[in-house]
């Protein structure tokens, strides 16, 4: 079986020291390919030089509702020139109110500028939504959804939703949450989402999943254990028995549908 892992952060410094074994572990669990999204301007080249350094690394720049504080005055001129430079798309953004209320403003008008970059450079758009899906579906609806493809990475909306979101295209990415049978909400989401809007991530090296502690990566302190690519067959393992399909099938039309997503091949 072949994987695509639809949303990563490889840059990350937990996961930067470690790499060639990441790589080489993912490798051998048949992920073939990544996307790995910057979420400001400081990781912007890290993630450049990864996609040039490994041909199975996808890039995505975006400025994250969480950094838009860290932006600086060209941030967006800066935004331009990574994704005139690198093969990519744009992403992570998106609107977060699980954080501090004086910056929603802020996040909006972050978020607006970079989807309308996405229009004008034709790009697919990687977005990140906590407890704002009212106020992200109002600014889609007035500002245009995405014309060129759009992923909601690691779902955490009610299954109701989902209907809105593919009407306009849009996939759905499903990450480790879904193996901790108390995400109930999550599980439900996965399950509603038809099998040509579907993706699947590891968010690495964030949102471990629920592991058997064998399983874990050899090496790699246990005690703090990180996420990474390697552990995305286990987390499309458990999404396929929630789906009651077969794990070659979802990998293969989870792979396609990222490939078609990003215009890859
Ligand atoms: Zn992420």
């Amino acid at each position: 079986m072949r994987f695509f892992d639809a949303h990563c952060h490889l840059q990350d410094e937990r996961l930067l020291p470690i790499l060639d074994a990441v790589m080489e572990r993912a490798r051998q669990a048949g992920v073939t390919d990544m996307m790995c999204c910057g979420c400001e301007e400081r990781d912007w080249p890290l993630v450049g030089n990864l996609a040039r350094r490994f041909p199975q690394v996808r890039a995505s720049f975006g400025l994250h509702p969480w950094h838009v504080s860290t932006r600086g005055p060209d941030w967006m001129e800066t935004l331009r020139r990574f994704l005139s430079d690198v093969p990519s798309a744009i992403g992570e953004i998106g609107l977060d109110h699980t954080l501090d209320r004086t910056r929603f403003e802020e996040q909006e008008t972050v978020l607006i500028a970079q989807l309308q970059l996405a229009r004008e450079l034709h790009r697919p758009v990687s977005i990140h939504c906590r407890q704002a899906w009212g106020r992200l579906l109002e600014l889609l609806d007035h500002h245009g959804w995405p014309e060129n493809g759009l992923m909601f990475h690691s779902f955490s909306g009610p299954k109701e939703l989902v209907p809105s979101l593919t009407r306009h295209g849009a996939y759905c990415s499903f990450s480790g949450s879904i193996t901790h049978p108390r995400n109930i909400r999550g599980r439900k989401a996965l399950a509603a989402v038809p099998l040509d809007r579907l993706l699947i991530e590891t968010d690495a090296p964030d949102l471990l999943p629920s592991l058997p502690p064998e399983a874990l990566a050899p090496g790699v302190n246990r005690d703090l254990p990180v996420n990474e690519p390697a552990y995305l067959p286990l987390i499309l393992g458990v999404a396929a028995e929630i789906r009651t399909t077969l794990p070659e099938t979802l990998a293969e039309a989870t792979r396609a549908n990222a490939l078609s997503l990003w215009h890859l091949s």
